[in-house]
């Protein structure tokens, strides 16, 4: 019989996301920031100094994993960015990290921008935020997507502590040291620019980034690490390539092909698709100045994304949930679970922002389940999200409470 817990659950239905069950009155304990318990709630005790929420009618869920975000995107304008003060960008981090908190996601993987010092200041509470595990900035060729200079700049200033999101290297010698950086100042990943992007001023979205030996170079420091490296790709030329090379991780993947899904599968990769924010760029993209041609690219690339996820869904591939949004859009993070619902069974969605999201980073047993020796980041939600997932596409209404490491979120 467990005896004085720091928080005690009761009276919840407990979502099993790998079953796709729902056990009612059931009781969660918690003790120290880690789940020490979980069954029925009369097999427990009334515990004295134990904060007790009464969940009847409620449903208890691990805390929401969105693995692809940028913290640090205060804006939209990322060439802009890279020249504010760094403080300035930290105070917009964390109010954007305060907000995805109160969305429910209790971890986000940042992949560009974030550093040590994003990660430093949720873990001692100086920011109200998910755990962040980020990947320092993204590795970029000259022109390639991280390289945010126009055709008329040549300078670039490399200062670690300026807030651009990516690092410009060109060769094996400079690869290797950009990523080496980022692994020595605490890297969980490494990112690297694999393709064009629709935002990059210089590139073209067809395009593939960085040589064969280029991208051998940084697979080989982080397996050195016992890291990974994960990789901004759209067309199925630049996906399977780096696949190939070893890339581990698939970021977006909008044109994969029939290829792609064998090579995911083979390697045992990760797909982390980012529907929504072409969706946001599509409705907001001409109020914030993007030109026609471009808007016609986003709705190309946002129906192809929807298919792509259909077809490595169907295929086996292992998908995690992510959103990518950029500055002002980052409200709309939720919307990416009704997005992928029109695809994918609320189990599947689930199971992207909660199982599969903890096994890309390494969190397997200790986050994505209510479970004994888990990290206590819980949701408590008022509809069933594995009868439909799209519930949680409105947070403010369907989330009860948040609670990460065990400690209730304030509202
Ligand atoms: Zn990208
Ligand atoms: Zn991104």
């Amino acid at each position: 019989m467990p005896e004085i817990q720091h928080l005690h659950i009761m009276n919840a239905t407990v979502l099993d996301i790998a079953a796709g069950s729902a056990l009612p009155n059931q009781s969660v304990l918690v003790e120290d920031g880690v789940i020490s318990w979980v069954g029925p709630s009369s097999e427990v005790a009334a515990a004295s100094g134990t904060q007790t929420i009464d969940a009847d009618g409620l449903y208890v869920m691990p805390g929401l994993i969105d693995g692809h975000v940028h913290v640090t995107a205060a804006t939209a304008d990322l060439g802009a960015m890279a020249e504010w003060s760094p403080t300035y960008v930290a105070a917009h981090t964390a109010r954007n990290l305060k907000a995805m908190l109160h969305r429910g996601f209790t971890t986000v993987r940042d992949v560009a921008g974030a550093d040590f010092g994003v990660a430093m200041a949720v873990e001692e509470g100086l920011f109200e935020g998910p755990r962040v595990i980020f990947g320092g900035k993204a590795l970029s060729q000259s022109g390639g997507h991280g390289d945010m200079r126009s055709m008329g700049a040549s300078a670039i200033d490399p200062h670690q502590c300026c807030p651009s999101i990516g690092i410009v290297c060109d060769g094996v010698d400079a690869v290797r040291k950009a990523a080496r950086d980022q692994l020595r100042t605490g890297a969980h990943h490494i990112k690297i620019m694999l393709s064009g992007g629709v935002a990059s001023p210089t590139d073209r979205v067809d395009s593939t980034q960085f040589s064969e030996s280029e991208i051998r170079a940084v697979v080989e420091e982080a397996e050195a690490s016992n890291r990974y490296v994960c990789g901004h790709a759209y067309t199925a030329r630049a996906v399977n390539r780096g696949l190939r090379l070893g890339v581990t991780c698939i970021e977006h993947g909008n044109l994969i092909d029939d290829e792609s899904v064998r090579l995911f599968v083979e390697k045992g990769a990760y797909l982390v698709p980012t529907l929504i924010t072409y969706e946001r760029l599509k409705a907001d993209g001409e109020a914030a100045g993007l030109p026609a041609a471009s808007r016609e690219k986003v709705d190309t690339v946002l129906h192809a994304g929807l298919e792509a996820l259909d077809r490595a869904n169907k295929g086996g591939v292992k998908i995690v949930f992510g959103s990518d949004l950029l500055g002002a859009m980052q409200v709309h993070q939720s919307q990416e679970f009704r997005i992928r619902a029109q695809v994918q069974t609320s189990q599947e969605v689930l199971r992207s922002a909660t199982l599969t999201a903890a096994e890309l980073i390494g969190m397997t047993g200790r986050l994505g389940v209510v479970a004994p020796g888990a990290l206590a980041d819980l949701l408590i939600v008022k509809e069933n999200p594995l009868d439909d997932v799209t519930v949680l596409a409105d947070p403010a209404s369907s989330i009860e409470a948040v609670i990460k490491g065990g400690q209730l979120v304030g509202r």
